[in-house]
């Protein structure tokens, strides 16, 4: 029975990748060294960092004028990296479109930045995505915004217009798994453990006149010092930025970000469509700000529920409870999630469907 993991981070990875770390393992490019055990100092690892930085230029269009930088943390590192390094004047605004928006917000404040909610769908909770209030406040330091909502299941394409505001974008659930123009932001960062690889990295991206604007910053939350030392300022994740490196040379093999989007698209069709005409199961996301990546989907019934986890796990599709704020069910459909997976959910749920008519 194939093995499908629906889970929202870390997530399923690409099984060609998985094979090669397996097959590399014992003794990295011939060393006699596992990537486990190799200097983040040596020629190896500088090879694997620089092809890294490389392929996701390459897959993003990446302008020469932004940085990429390999930090540890996580998105949740972000939220207090963003306004100590672009906040100068601490004053931000942010789109509360859900929980990750809201903990962003908190991060900011605590370290002393003022963060003005320019639009809010928590009275529909959250299950669209937030209006701009207009017009825009053009002394703000930035907007935050989260293009994809993981738990609520909502994902931003069309950005607000922000006049001379930088935007600043968490984009740790759709990143690589929608094509964004990356001109279009001061900041984009994403952990990796959902579209690019495992837990422990995460990716900045930022306009190089955007940073440097603070001083005596702490060092590992420093954008300039982690521009200046080439993301080395101390030991990276060595391991993680290998296998994000294998997952990005995947998909470029793919095809790219375009072929991507495509499948990614035709992934979440297929499960949206079934959820639309089933009686039992409804997605209660606004049709235009559906995710492609994130599904959340229940019964109405928490008992109905746990039988559909319970069921579904025994088929081998996995990790498919919802998350906690929420309940019900979610499926996580990255991009290393091929559209058999999807096809063995919706025939599994279809015949569940049917079994409690
Ligand atoms: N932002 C979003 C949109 C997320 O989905 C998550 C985690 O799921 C985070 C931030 C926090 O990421 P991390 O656990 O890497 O700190």
């Amino acid at each position: 029975m194939p093995i499908y993991n629906f889970s929202a981070g870390p997530a399923v990875l690409p099984q060609p990748v998985i094979t090669q770390i397996q097959a590399e393992l014992p003794s990295f490019q011939g060393s006699g060294m596992s990537i486990l055990e190799i200097s983040h100092r040596s020629d190896l690892f500088a090879q694997v960092l620089q092809d890294a930085e490389q392929d996701l230029r390459d897959l993003m269009a990446i302008p020469d004028n932004y940085h990429v930088l390999f930090f540890q943390g996580g998105g949740t590192l972000q939220f207090t990296a963003a306004p100590l390094n672009l906040a100068p004047h601490h004053r931000i605004g942010l789109l509360d479109s859900g929980h990750w928006a809201q903990r962003a917000a908190d991060e900011a404040k605590r370290v002393g930045t003022k963060v003005t909610i320019l639009g809010s769908s928590a009275a529909n909770h959250f299950n669209q995505l937030p209006t701009v209030v207009q017009p825009i406040d053009q002394s703000l330091d930035y907007i935050h915004l989260t293009t994809n909502n993981t738990i609520e299941g909502t994902m931003m394409t069309r950005l607000p217009a922000t006049g001379q505001v930088p935007l600043v974008a968490d984009m740790s659930s759709n990143f690589l798994g929608e094509p964004y123009q990356v001109s279009d932001f001061g900041l984009i960062f994403a952990g990796a453990q959902k579209n690019l690889g495992p837990a422990g990295l995460t990716i900045v991206i930022v306009r190089d006149d955007l940073i440097g604007q603070v001083a005596n910053l702490p060092s590992m939350l420093d954008y300039q010092l982690f521009a200046d030392k080439n993301s080395m300022f101390n030991t990276p994740p060595v391991f993680a930025i290998y296998a994000a490196g294998l997952v990005l040379k995947w998909l470029k093999a793919q095809g790219g970000l375009n072929v991507m989007t495509a499948r990614n698209h035709a992934k979440a069709a297929l499960l949206y469509d079934f959820l639309d005409q089933s009686q039992l199961f409804t997605n209660p996301v606004k049709t235009s700000d559906r995710s492609t990546m994130n599904v959340p989907f229940v019964t109405g019934q928490a008992d109905l529920d746990a039988a559909v986890i319970q069921g579904a796990r025994e088929h081998g599709l996995l990790n498919l409870k919802g998350h906690r704020l929420v309940g019900g069910m979610r499926a996580s459909l990255y991009n290393a999630m091929p559209l058999a997976g999807v096809q063995a959910l919706v025939d599994y749920l279809a015949a569940f469907e049917a079994h409690h008519r």
